[in-house]
């Protein structure tokens, strides 16, 4: 019985860890936008991870032959930095983050991580290296903890409390009726999209990959929650090197490197200060989203005193 412990334990570690990878992707993509194309080759080998740095070479990428939605895109992720991508809606933003994550093969040219293309590697190993924060997190109906050890199986509860209290959601949870016991989901506590992507960040700390790719939500968030999401993301992303989606302007104001894309291209390229600079696609975008925000801050002014 002994010995046949060990090989039936093994065994066990390994269904979970890939029936994990196969839920990771559902979960956080949905089926349908994965390409069952994506194979691992005959003789894949493990990524290896030594500094972490990311690397698109001439990525050519369309979903359907005839329309090009990346045309030809060569940038660096530089190991423990932040390179914040941004620009006008279906400019191709978040089509860079699943590939990446491998849910779709490029079309052209080829993405490296320290110098493997990311084609050339399983999977399983790619995935297990790469913590994404998506713009929508689904979570499980079961309890608030379960859904936050997601992130790593073997975390103890006191880890778990510590992911949470990092990504700033431990407060909320304590106030739960009962605490990180609390039931989520359809008959149980309903989190808002700003809550759910800090259990989502609070999952990622647990995890700690080497390498993060943030999908910030599109939904507009009232200050203080974005002000909650970016001191999160800044725990997260210290040190590791990081991919960040940008929607809103002021989450990546001190980003290393900021990429501006537009219909598939690289259209400006450089810190938020050069950007502005410029006085370009960079410098609009950001005098746009000022004055929205100060629109909505009046209303919310006249709102207040009626
Ligand atoms: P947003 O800021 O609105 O999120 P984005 O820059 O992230 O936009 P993507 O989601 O990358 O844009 O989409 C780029 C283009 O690819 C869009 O024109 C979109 O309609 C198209 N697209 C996205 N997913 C698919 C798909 N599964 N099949 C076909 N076309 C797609």
């Amino acid at each position: 019985m002994i010995q046949l412990y060990q090989p039936l334990n093994f065994m066990g570690m390994v269904y979970r860890e890939i029936k994990q990878a196969i839920i990771d992707i559902e979960m956080m993509f949905g089926v349908l936008t994965r390409d069952p194309e994506v194979k691992d080759v005959p003789g894949a080998t493990p990524l290896l991870v030594t500094s972490g740095a990311v690397r698109f070479e001439d990525v050519r990428f369309a979903y359907e032959p005839d329309r090009l939605i990346l045309k030809g895109l060569s940038f660096d992720v530089p190991a423990g930095k932040t390179v914040a991508i941004v620009g006008p809606s279906g400019a191709g933003k978040s089509t860079i983050s699943r590939l990446i994550f491998r849910l779709y093969d490029v079309s052209g040219g080829r993405i490296l991580i320290d110098g493997q293309d990311i084609r050339s590697v399983t999977q399983a190993s790619l995935r297990s290296q790469i913590g994404m924060v998506p713009q929508d997190t689904v979570l499980f109906n079961d309890t608030i903890r379960y859904n936050i050890r997601y992130g790593r199986w073997d975390a103890d509860d006191a880890a778990v409390e510590e992911a949470a209290r990092l990504a700033q959601i431990d407060g909320f949870i304590r106030m739960a009726p009962k605490g990180y016991e609390t039931q989520v989901g359809e008959r149980g506590l309903k989190l808002s999209g700003g809550e759910k992507q800090r259990v989502a960040i609070a999952r990622t700390i647990l995890k700690g990959p080497p390498i993060l790719v943030l999908d910030e939500a599109t939904s507009a968030l009232d200050s203080h929650t974005e002000h909650e999401i970016q001191e999160a993301l800044e725990r997260v992303s210290r040190n590791r090197t990081s991919l960040v989606i940008a929607h809103r302007l002021s989450t990546i104001v001190a980003a290393d490197d900021i990429i501006v894309l537009d219909q598939g291209r690289i259209a400006e390229r450089g810190t938020h200060g050069e950007l502005l600079a410029r006085g370009g696609l960079y410098a609009g975008m950001w005098n746009r989203q000022r004055e929205a925000e100060a629109a909505r801050e009046r209303l919310a002014q006249i709102d207040d005193t009626v």
